[in-house]
Formats: C-alpha cells, structure tokens, sequence
C-alpha cells in the first residue's frame, strides 16, 4: 500500500539515504529504529515530501511520483494521503486545540468550517481533550499538546500517519498517556510508521521493525524476529546499548 523504492537523499556531500526500498501493508505499524543521525527522521520527511529526495519513487496507494521528476502536483496529492505528527507538535500558538485540529480540515481539505468542527470535536475526544477545546497551547501540557497534534493529523484522515519520535521532547511521566493514544489509534487498524527509541512501545505496539544505520536499511522483520534474533552484528550492538 505504500512503497518506498530505492530512495537517495544528500544534503550537500553528505548522503543521509542510500538507496532504501521499504513496502508498508495497509493497517502495519512500522516502527524505524536506529542511532542518531541514521537517517530516520529525513527517511519521514521524505514520504511526506517536506524534503526532496534525489532518487527513487513513492507510492501510496495508487499513486506514485518518481521522485526525480515530481512537479507540484505530485507532492500535494502525496501530502493529502499522509500527515506527520512532529517531535515539537509544531501548533500555532496563537489557535485554541480545536482551531489548530481544523486548520487543515479547513484550508487544505476545504471542509466547510461547521463540517471541520465536528470532526474537529470527535478527535479531540479521542485523545481524551474533549474538555480542553478552547485552550491555547500554552495552557497545555507537552502531553496535551502532542495530543492534539495527534488529533490533527488523525482528523485528516491520511492513508497513513507518520510520527516523528512523539514522545522524547515530554518529561517522562507525561510519555504514557502519548503512547497510550498512539497505541489506541494503531489497534483501530490506520496504518502508521513511527520513528522511537520507546523500545518496549515498539516491541508491543509494532508489526514491523525496521533498524537503519548509516543511510540504509541494516535489518527488517517482526518485532519478535529482531528484537529476540536479531540477525546483524549492528542490529545486536544496538539493542545491547538501548536495552
Ligand atoms: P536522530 O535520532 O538524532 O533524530 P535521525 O536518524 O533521525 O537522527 P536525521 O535527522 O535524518 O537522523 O539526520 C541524518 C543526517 O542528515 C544527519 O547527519 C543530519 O545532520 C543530516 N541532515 C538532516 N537534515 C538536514 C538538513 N536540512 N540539512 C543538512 N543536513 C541535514
């Protein structure tokens, strides 16, 4: 349903992605592992095109842009099939929850406004925000926030949602409830790749796991496969220093 096939992507000299072929079935949850600087999060990026790959072609669902030749077109219509949900929430400040979730509804999809809010409501109760519409984002916790962020992009209705380590800007005991979200979309069946280092998170909540290192694709497989055999000396040493 999505398919990555041999992805480039260089800043400058600097090749961040070489050459990665991944395929995502409808309904997986694929979870990106991998040190820093792996290439991980320009790996999301570049599905979502807010950065340009060198190389290769995406395809999700029934459209696929080769990534050389891609005009505006291309990007929109894949930017209207997926929605990232940043590190940092990336709200603005000065809309309430309820604004920030129908932004997009509103100027993108172009929902009429009484449309977009109901939809808009039905989120944010899903994250559990039902009573917080009206709050800015400064009156919100960073656990709230990410919530909300999750109810934006789960409002879009994306073929498929894309995180980008949800949980590691938020002190430690406001992680749970972001995950526990997280987890509750994945068991209703939308199709999700998450970048983490929650490794207990991805060994539950995964049906794939995918370890990079240096630009590639070093390891794939079921969670049990890789965090219980993993078959790559890289893939070992990793998991021995995080675990
Ligand atoms: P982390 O776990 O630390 O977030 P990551 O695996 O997500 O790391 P990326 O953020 O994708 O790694 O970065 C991969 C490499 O690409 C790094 O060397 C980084 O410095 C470089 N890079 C990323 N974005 C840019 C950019 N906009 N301009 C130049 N270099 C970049």
């Amino acid at each position: 349903m999505i398919k990555l096939s041999r992805i480039s992507k260089s800043f400058g000299k600097n090749q961040v992605l070489k050459d990665i072929t991944l395929s995502v079935e409808k309904g997986e949850v694929v979870v990106i592992l991998g040190p820093s600087g792996s290439g991980k999060t320009t790996l999301l990026r570049c599905l979502n095109y807010l950065e340009r790959p060198n190389d290769g072609t995406i395809a999700i669902g029934d459209y696929t842009v080769d990534c050389k030749h891609a005009g505006k077109k291309d990007i929109h219509q894949l930017r209207q099939k997926s929605a990232m949900v940043f590190q940092h929430y990336n709200l603005f400040k000065h809309k309430t929850a309820l604004e920030n979730v129908m932004e997009g509804l509103v100027i993108v999809q172009k929902l009429p406004k009484e449309e977009a809010r109901k939809r808009s409501v039905e989120v944010l109760e899903k994250v559990g925000l039902g009573a917080k519409l009206d709050a800015y984002p400064s009156q919100l916790s960073g656990g709230q926030q990410q919530r909300v962020g999750i109810a934006r992009a789960l409002a879009l209705n994306p073929e498929v949602i894309l995180f980008d380590e949800p949980t590691s800007a938020l002190d430690p005991e406001l992680v749970g409830e972001v995950l526990d979200v997280i987890r509750k979309i994945a068991n209703e069946g939308i199709t999700m790749i998450v970048v983490t280092h929650e490794m207990s998170f991805a060994r539950e909540v995964s049906n794939h796991v995918v370890f990079m290192d240096g630009g590639v694709i070093v390891e794939e497989g079921k969670p049990n496969e890789l965090f219980g055999a993993p078959k790559e000396e890289r893939t070992k040493q990793f998991l021995k220093r995080i675990t």
